[in-house]
Formats: structure tokens, sequence, C-alpha cells
């Protein structure tokens, strides 16, 4: 029985009588079950936790203690008042006022939630700030992210377990489209963006735990109302990865009138008093206005790294460690920035990366990535995939003969070519490509102008001999 995990029952000096009438009265709530998930609440804590950190580095945090304290007392008034089944040990729960204007607000799987100014002065009671953050921790208790990724065919999820090193690979490189529009091969998306059943289990899940908080959950539904409503015309990104099941406003009044409201809090100087200190802080910054700052990337495709045409700087002698999910991991130079795909990563330099005449166009850097392979033969496999990059790029061709090479010790074959590009320039591209353990292709691809290929060789070099692949 949830109650009895409940401290607010405690203190509320409720006689033992009091509480078998109650629980009786709220007998008829519906049971939400957690859906079918491969990985574990360690997982999901450790995914969490090195997502969040990349938010914590890239989104405007809000440092202001009372803000932060009412949030966090709120925040574990709900964690409380959840379900002890579902509330596992392991979780580490966090809450973190964002100065961004945008409505959104957003939980990692394992417990860090973040909350954005503009979604609390959206709200105009605790109740709907409480609806929006027990409608997040829902997803985190039902675990929601990793069984989006247990249902995921992402070819970067198939191999292996989702450890945590898959973690950076979530809101790495990009800041901006990091949470909002996925990123590195679309785990972003996997990990914040709900199915239309999943809304609903969040939603009643969600109103439950109101209730046990002492809150009306019809805030929960006021709330959404209030976030359609603003977002006439251009939605927020809340409304994108939490999508309406239909009829919310029906089933939670629903779900709220099987539900007894424990304790009604109904003190609302807190929220008053916070909402102040949030007026009194610098101009909130949109969304668009952090992307803008970061280097781009993700789905919707990044704007530029810096400006083609522009010199691009030599690569840096200090290389960091890059991980592509369970993947590989290898070495970069640490002033090349990550983009990325689906199903591929790339590093490129400042200036290296944009568009020329209106064509996009990427001049230097390296990528990696993987590739459905239609065949068991390396050869064949390859040949393949080049037919493929010809395509795009008409003007690819061999440069010399393709040779057996190793990569992270494995047989590998070493492609070079060269391609005439938009620009009117002709340049330099290697490509590598070995077989992962599942059949599938794994390629790393250097580019380089022709005639600054010497300068590039030994950096290319240098990260070519980094990989490793972590498949197994
Ligand atoms: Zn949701």
């Amino acid at each position: 029985m949830y109650l009895q995990h409940c401290p607010r029952w405690r203190r509320a000096g409720l006689s033992a009588l009091a509480l078998v009438l109650a629980s009786s009265l709220v007998g008829a709530q519906t049971q939400v079950k957690p859906p079918k998930n491969k990985y574990t609440p360690e997982q999901d804590v450790e995914l969490g936790r090195q997502a969040a950190a990349e938010v914590r580095q890239q989104y405007p945090v809000i440092s202001n203690d009372q803000i932060a304290d009412y949030l966090a007392q709120l925040g574990n008034r709900l964690v409380e008042a959840s379900p002890a089944e579902l509330n596992h040990p392991v979780f580490e729960y966090s809450f973190t006022p964002v100065n961004l204007k945008d409505i959104n607000a957003f939980a990692l799987p394992g417990g860090p939630m973040f909350v954005n100014r503009g979604m609390f002065e959206a709200a105009s009671t605790e109740g709907e700030v409480a609806g929006v953050m027990a409608h997040e921790l829902a997803h985190v208790l039902l675990r929601h992210g990793t069984a989006n990724a247990t249902k995921a065919q992402n070819p970067w999820l198939q191999i292996g377990a989702l450890g945590g090193a898959i973690a950076g690979a979530i809101v790495g490189g990009a800041a901006g489209s990091v949470i909002a529009n996925g990123s590195q091969f679309g785990l972003g998306t996997l990990l914040l963006k709900y199915s239309r059943e999943y809304e609903k289990q969040a939603d009643l899940l969600g109103a439950q735990i109101m209730a046990r908080a002492g809150y009306d959950p019809r805030d929960l539904a006021r709330m959404f109302e209030t976030i359609e409503r603003q977002s006439k015309g251009g939605g927020p990104q809340w409304l994108s990865s939490h999508p309406n099941p239909g009829n919310r406003t029906a089933y939670i009044a629903q779900e709220a009138a099987q539900l007894e409201i424990v304790n009604p809090n109904t003190d609302a100087t807190g929220f008053e008093r916070t909402k102040q200190q949030f007026a009194s802080l610098p101009r909130a910054k949109s969304m668009a206005e952090v992307a803008n700052a970061g280097s781009g990337g993700g789905r919707g495709g990044p704007v530029s790294v810096g400006t083609v045409g522009d010199p691009v700087p030599p690569p840096s002698a200090r290389h960091r460690e890059v991980r592509g999910g369970q993947v590989f991991r290898a070495s970069v130079p640490d002033n090349w920035q990550a983009l990325s795909s689906n199903n591929s990563l790339r590093y490129v330099p400042e200036n290296a990366y944009g568009q020329w005449r209106g064509q996009p166009v990427w001049t230097h850097g390296v990528e990696f990535g993987i590739a459905r392979a239609g065949s068991r033969d390396l050869r064949e496999a390859t040949n393949a995939l080049l037919d493929g990059l010809a395509r795009g790029n008409p003007d690819l061709r061999l440069a010399g003969d393709q040779r057996s090479v190793r990569l992270s010790q494995r047989t590998a074959i070493g492609t070079p070519l060269v391609n005439r590009t938009s620009m009117g320039t002709t340049e330099r591209i290697d490509l590598y490509t070995t077989f992962l353990a599942d059949g599938n292709l794994f390629y790393y691809l250097t580019i380089a102008p022709d005639d600054e290929f010497p300068r590039y060789q030994s950096t290319f070099q240098r990260i070519g001999q980094s990989i490793r692949i972590t498949d197994q």
C-alpha cells in the first residue's frame, strides 16, 4: 500500500483506522504498470547522470538558493508520495531551475529533472507546477526513457547493453538542440519523447502522486490547457515530447474523482515568493538563443560551425576522448566540435561546416558511423557503402587501390577517394571500414582539402589509431 510510505500521513497524525478508511476510498485508482524494459534501474541512473551533467553545462542553470530550495522541496514532496515499488532506491532525484523562457520541463532517466522559468511563470498556482513535475516524475518512475530504448531499432542500441557510455552521446556536442530536438543517434528523442500510451500512464500516475502529496490532480489538466493555449502558433517543446493522448482533461478529472487529496496543501506563500525571485532574475533566454550560441547539431541540421570560407584553425595537438555509444571510443583534437545524426558522429574544426552559396559543405574533419551491411563480405559491403556515398557526391572518385588495413585490431579496408567540392576545390577523403560483431559496418572517414591533406595526415592517423571498437 502506498500510503504507508508517505511521511505526510504520519505527520498528519492520522490513526490507523483513518488510514484504513482512506485507503479503501482510493481503491479504485487506475493501476499503472511500467512497460517492458531490458535495462536496469542502475543503467537509468548512469544514463541520466551523464546526460544531466551535459545539460547543466549547456543550459543556463539558475543559481538562486530560494528558487532551488523551493523546487527541491516541491519535488521531494512528490517523490515521497510516489509508489514505493516504482521508487527504486538507486534513483538520484534533483530538481534544477533553468533560465529559459520556453514553456518546458523534462526529467532524465534515474531522476534529474529540469524546470524552465517559462514553465513556472506560465503556472498560476503551486498545484500547476506540481502537476508538471508529478507528470515528469511519473516518466522517471515508470522508466519510460529506457522503455523507449528497449523498443528502438537504433543500431547504436542494438549492440550490447545500454551502458553509461552511451549517455555522453545523448546530449553531446550540440547545445540547444540537445534535448529539444533529440541529438546524437537520435537518443535525445528516444529518451525524452513519449508515446501517447506513455503520456496517459504519466498523467494517471502523476495524478495519483499529486493527490497523495496534497494537490488537486485537476491542476495537472489545467496546466496542460495553459500550455496548449500558450502554444498557439509555434508549440512549445513540451507538447512535442509529451503529445496529448486525447481527452486529457476528461480522464484526469475521472481519475481525480477516484482519489482522496491527502492533507490538502493550501499555503501559497512559497509559490508567490518564488515567482518574485524568478522575476528578479536576468532576462530569460530562449532555446533558440542557446542553440545559436552552441555548435548546432542534432536533428533538423546544424546551422554551421563557424563561417565556411574563413580560415580553418589547425588541429590541436591535445586530444580528448569521445564515445559513440557502446560501439567505439576514440580521441579527437580538443578544438573540434561534435555534430551528429542518427547513425554518425562527426568532429569538425571551426569554419569547416556550414553553407556555401546555399549548399551544405563540410571541408575538414572526421566521421564515425554505422551502416547496414548488405553483404558478409567486407569488400562488397564497403563498395555498397561507396555506391551510397557516390549517389550524394557525383564527383567522388577512387584515388588509388583499396588496401587491407587494421582498425581497432580488426581486419579493415582502406579506400582513398577524391571529390570535387561545390566550392570548386578538390578534397581528399579516406574511408576505413570493418565489420561489427552484429554484422553491421563500422566506418571511419577523414576529409580535408587536397592541398591541405599533408597537414592533416598525422592527425587523421592518430585518430585512426585511437579507435577502439567496443561492441562486444
Ligand atoms: Zn509526458
